[in-house]
């Protein structure tokens, strides 16, 4: 067909106007301008950005909630107007916020409302820690601490049984007030007498299979719980906690939220990957995120029945919601159990529980049926696997069914833990894609006793074999399981690189992941791991404003050193929303 003038001038027209375009598009992401200053400036310092076009700089400008400009500090300059906030580093590290890739929101909230006797180093600190709580709750209100741990204190407790605490002096101080401990390790509790008798423990009571109930030599009940015995006080414990009234349930969860918020800031946790949260949980943070009340972005994996989540998927999926600060596009199941007590599910025995190889936790029909819920509603299936055979069992589910559904690509799907692998399925991850979502304190802290569990040669070849996998292409990703451990990214970052356990020794040190692999699975890999590599896990024009100011260099820092460096700032969508006592000199 013959071209008339008109339509050669109406593509002139539309290509003068394209070019117009380009340019206006070219010049639009550049708003800080002379004449549009930046908001707030941080300056002279050592900027990790984790941009592999432009890697290091010394200066970051942000306007709103993104940031408009990285480069040396003449660079940024022009960015200075009169009401521009300007921050001097004195060479300190600046690096995107920390992406914690697998925690528990509410729980790390919950645990902080409980009496923290972690550091208590003896059994008076903690009677003297109960006797204050008793003062600040009223009459009959259950005390609940945690952490406590015989092995931290300077002396063995008199009287003991077995090197554990009598309570008595517990039920002096706490006589009318229920008062339960739990140890450090989750394996047993302390309860005083009040405890003990609102469950109805008395001499005569025996303790259910798989518990045990310590006695002195006279008979009586001492307060200490041992495993499943626990049940007996966590039954009346759970039975006031359903007599509180709604208000009070609510009053209690925002309270959590708030202590867990201030926990991440304070760690320089910018953004946080829930691994299990509830409707319920997601409607309430959904009403902070609408009030700009979330303060960290959280990234959530809806933990509910199939039949709960066949109803809801559709309606709960939400990107970005409240400015960045909420998205639930995630589902959390769970396979198996943990290496420490034998729950994990294995290929072959354990070598030092030759009857067992775990525990199936969930039938895996129900697994593949979330898989075709998460298919269908565009969400990303995250399963718990510790053991090789439950690793084995969801790679395999995975591929069946990214192969049943070749029209659905790039699902960045995950396995969270990934702990113990056989060999063969190392490089299945990449070839499937599927991301592992691992927890590099974890190997520190199980370290002590993964080679009893799986023997030399399977701790060897695949036990929290980060290494193995990233040379194997496969997308790692980092975090801590708060409250399982703590929340404390320089910690983990330090397990990622040395493999040191609490003696000093280095678990399978070979594993270990260089300084910017480390960083990366705490950036980058985890923004992309949530489908929020545009928006978050690098320092560039355009990003969220989410960064962390630390007192150290984490590239260059001795090892040994790491255990030392402190978060200085935490800046969340360009606000300073934490900053640590020793403040930074502003100008
Ligand atoms: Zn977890």
């Amino acid at each position: 067909m013959a071209r008339s003038a008109n339509q050669v001038l109406r593509r002139d027209q539309t290509w003068s106007r394209l070019a117009g375009l380009i340019v206006a598009v070219f010049m639009l992401p550049r708003p800080a301008t002379a004449a549009e200053p930046a908001d707030l400036v941080l300056r002279g310092g050592k900027v990790v950005t984790m941009d592999p076009d432009r890697p290091l700089a010394e200066a970051v400008a942000v306007a709103g909630d993104r940031i408009v400009a990285v480069g040396t500090a003449a660079e940024i300059a022009p960015q200075i107007g009169p009401q521009t906030k300007v921050l001097d580093l004195a060479g300190k590290f600046v690096m995107p916020g920390f992406i914690e890739g697998h925690g528990h929101f509410l729980s790390l909230g919950e645990q902080k409302l409980k009496l923290d006797l972690t550091d208590a180093t003896s059994w008076e600190e903690v009677v003297a820690a109960v006797a204050k709580a008793v003062e600040k709750s009223p009459r009959g209100r259950w005390i609940e601490g945690r952490g406590w741990h015989q092995a931290k204190w300077k002396k063995v407790p008199e009287p003991n049984v077995e090197g554990y605490p009598v309570v008595d002096a517990l039920s002096l101080v706490s006589p009318d007030n229920p008062v339960v401990l739990t140890h450090g390790t989750g394996h047993m509790c302390l309860a005083n007498a009040k405890a003990m008798e609102l469950a109805g423990v008395t001499a005569a009571t025996k303790p259910p299979a798989g518990g045990e109930i310590l006695h002195d030599s006279k008979g009586q009940p001492t307060g200490v719980f041992r495993e499943s015995a626990m049940g007996l006080i966590h039954r009346a414990l759970n039975r006031a906690h359903r007599e509180r009234s709604a208000d009070e349930v609510h009053m209690e969860r925002l309270k959590a939220i708030r202590l867990a918020t201030e926990e991440c800031l304070k760690h320089g946790v910018t953004s946080f990957q829930d691994a299990g949260s509830s409707i319920a949980d997601v409607d309430l943070f959904n009403t902070l995120a609408d009030r700009g009340e979330l303060k960290v972005r959280l990234w959530i994996m809806l933990n509910e029945g199939n039949d709960a989540l066949a109803g809801n998927l559709a309606r709960y999926r939400m990107i970005g919601h409240g400015n960045g600060h909420l998205t639930v596009r995630g589902i959390k199941r769970m396979i198996d159990g943990a290496l420490g007590t034998h729950g994990a599910w294995l290929l072959a025995p354990y070598d030092d529980l030759p009857s067992s190889t775990g525990l199936n936790l969930q039938p895996l029909a129900e697994l593949r049926k979330a898989a075709e819920l998460a298919i269908q509603h565009d969400y990303q299936l995250c399963v718990h696997a510790i053991g090789d055979r439950a690793n084995r069992e969801v790679l395999d589910l995975m591929e069946e069914v990214f192969r049943q559904h070749p029209q659905k690509q790039d699902l960045r799907w995950r396995i969270e833990h990934a702990q113990h692998i056989h060999p063969d399925d190392i490089p299945r991850f990449a070839r499937l894609g599927v991301i592992a979502s691992m927890q590099a304190n974890h190997a520190t802290s199980d370290g002590p006793f993964v080679v009893r569990r799986l023997g030399q040669r399977r701790a060897a070849e695949g036990a929290y074999a980060w290494r193995r996998l990233l040379d194997a292409k496969a997308v790692v990703i980092n975090g801590t399981d708060v409250p399982v451990e703590r929340i404390d990214p320089i910690a983990c970052f330090y397990s990622s690189v040395t493999r040191k356990m609490a003696d000093g020794v280095a678990f399978f040190p070979e594993q270990a992941m260089t300084r910017e692999e480390a960083l990366r699975s705490y950036t980058a890999a985890a923004a992309w791991t949530a489908f929020e590599e545009r928006e978050k896990g690098t320092l560039a024009r355009g990003k969220l404003a989410d960064l962390v100011v630390l007192s150290g260099d984490l590239l260059t820092v001795p090892a040994d050193e790491f255990p030392k460096v402190r978060v200085e700032m935490t800046i969340v969508g360009g606000r300073v929303i934490y900053e640590a006592p020793v403040a930074l000199r502003k100008q």
